[in-house]
């Protein structure tokens, strides 16, 4: 029978993931700390927190939010000592979101976290299933993610955190760098900033898991136990993400270590990108826009007619 290789960190016990881009063997107690030390040195770094930071973490009920929840717990409760509410948005997505509410809900309880839910009808005026019934130009997909970003925010100031720490990954860090490059849109680069930047209206956007890749928040989720989600989005993804995706994991397969060069030309490009970001207000809702009107006025109004 074959034994897996020991542990290159502890050199005791058996390693059960081997990290490509590092060449490091890890068993899972080993790995497990790693990954909480990948995430405070990125924390640090970009000076994601104060010692008195409000934190709302975005948990889906995916495994990276989850993973996100708990490894943020552990440091907090370690030496940071931020506060952290758990914030969720409810799209209106039957069969799917209230799975995944249910599953945050349970995580919460269990980690001691308080959790707050914000839901798309409420803020919006539709539920995300009523908006897919009749889209057609932008694609379900995209519509979503415009709305949840103001939710988010929207959830983040009604429980005061000065923090919106999101589960961004190093996949999604580099997808994104990739993606605004195919799309010649190098000013969209200054969203990619894991420290985020305060804005008037906006609530700072943290990244804490934006060098974690995220095999390894899959991993963290195992060997944690978490509940995970058993359905998908009925939706279907946002064709030149997925594109993007297969593309940058095929790199990765091949040449350990694609992710993190794409990752770490964004963050070169970041402060150029800065130089050209300039925000108004939305003269139909007042919340920070990058033109005279938001995306999120232009969508529902496009809507109406
Ligand atoms: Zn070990
Ligand atoms: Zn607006």
């Amino acid at each position: 029978m074959r034994t897996q290789p020991t542990c290159t960190k502890c050199h005791e016990r058996s390693s059960v993931y081997h990290r490509t881009y590092s060449g490091e063997r890890l068993c899972p107690t080993c790995f497990k700390v790693s990954l909480k030390e990948r995430v405070q040195g990125a924390i640090n770094r970009f000076d994601m927190l104060d010692h008195w930071s409000r934190v709302a973490i975005g948990v889906s009920g995916g495994k990276d939010s989850l993973t996100l929840l708990h490894i943020l717990k552990g440091i907090e409760e370690g030496t940071h000592g931020s506060e952290l509410i758990a914030v969720t948005v409810d799209e209106g997505i039957k069969g799917y979101r209230d799975e995944a509410s249910g599953i945050v809900e349970r995580s919460c309880r269990e980690m001691g976290v308080e959790w707050v839910s914000v839901n798309f009808t409420d803020l919006f005026g539709y539920t995300m299933d009523e908006i897919a019934a009749s889209e057609r130009t932008l694609g379900a997909c995209s519509f979503c993610g415009v709305l949840r970003r103001r939710a988010l925010n929207e959830a983040a100031k009604s429980v005061d955190a000065d923090r919106l720490a999101t589960g961004h990954t190093l996949d999604d860090m580099a997808q994104s760098a990739l993606l605004n490059l195919l799309r010649g849109d190098v000013g969209k680069m200054t969203s990619l900033d894991p420290g985020g930047y305060t804005s008037p209206g906006f609530v700072r956007r943290i990244k804490p898991l934006c060098e974690v890749p995220e095999r390894e928040t899959t991993l963290y989720a195992y060997l944690q136990g978490f509940e995970l989600q058993s359905t998908t989005c009925p939706y279907a993804g946002e064709a030149m993400r997925g594109d993007t995706r297969a593309f940058l994991n095929d790199m990765e397969a091949r040449r350990p270590g694609t992710l993190f060069t794409t990752y770490n030309t964004a963050l070169k490009l970041i402060p150029e990108a800065k130089k050209a970001d300039a925000m108004k207000t939305c003269k139909t809702c007042g919340e920070p826009s990058v033109g005279d009107t938001c995306r999120v006025c232009q969508l529902l109004e496009n809507r109406r007619r």
